[in-house]
């Protein structure tokens, strides 16, 4: 079930009142109009009918995907969220993300059925390697998709609004998991973060082993 709000936005603008339609939670199955707006980061998108100001309305939602088996909790600009680890949800993945990029490449990953964790790690190896080709300047990289045993990365530089993509092999992803296997590593049981931060805590804990 998705759960639609209709709220009045005054535009910051015009100053004219309107309607706007938010989610407080995204079914992915039952809707895949709105899913396709999240993976073009458009779902927070919002245009004045009266004057064509524009701006991105962000809010805090929840999106879930029972046949995948993972609900997503965006919280835009770290706003707090109410939602729980309840029951129903055990034995789902759980994850907490910033933004409708970082909400995009979860569904990525697990659309493709690769684990997260495991694929942060591989970003962070192909990060250090890349790195130092681009003046050791600070990017960010989304994991894109998987093809030709190979998995594809979006790589954004700063002042670069188009990614360059960078691909590393599916050893590098398997190695990954043996990693965590190693670790004896396990999902925690709420909602969690799982970006590069957490990545260099395991390879520093992989490492100090
Ligand atoms: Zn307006």
């Amino acid at each position: 079930m998705s759960t639609e709000i209709v709220k009045d936005i005054v535009c910051p603008q015009c100053g004219e009142s309107q309607k706007y339609r938010l989610y407080a939670s995204i079914n992915a199955k039952e809707h895949k109009d709105l899913k396709q707006s999240i993976l073009e980061e458009t779902l927070f998108d919002w245009r004045c009918k009266r004057c064509n100001y524009f701006a991105a309305m962000a809010y805090p939602f929840v999106y879930i995907d029972n046949e995948a088996g993972f609900v997503v909790c965006v919280a835009p600009g770290g706003s707090g969220s109410t939602v729980e680890a309840t029951p129903p949800l055990k034995a789902y993945v759980k994850r907490r993300v910033k933004n409708l990029a970082e909400l995009k490449e979860k569904i990525l990953i697990f659309d493709s059925k690769l684990d997260d964790v495991a694929v942060e790690l591989v970003k962070n190896a192909l990060c250090t390697i890349i790195r130092r080709s681009y003046n050791n300047v600070r990017l960010h990289a989304y994991f894109s998709r998987i093809e030709e045993e190979k998995l594809e990365f979006a790589i954004y530089l700063p002042r670069k609004p188009e990614p360059v993509y960078h691909s590393t092999r599916i050893e590098v992803y398997a190695q990954s998991q043996e990693v965590l296997r190693t670790l004896n590593y396990s999902d925690p049981e709420d909602f969690s973060v799982v970006d590069a931060r957490l990545a260099k805590r395991i390879i520093e804990e992989y490492q100090n082993a």
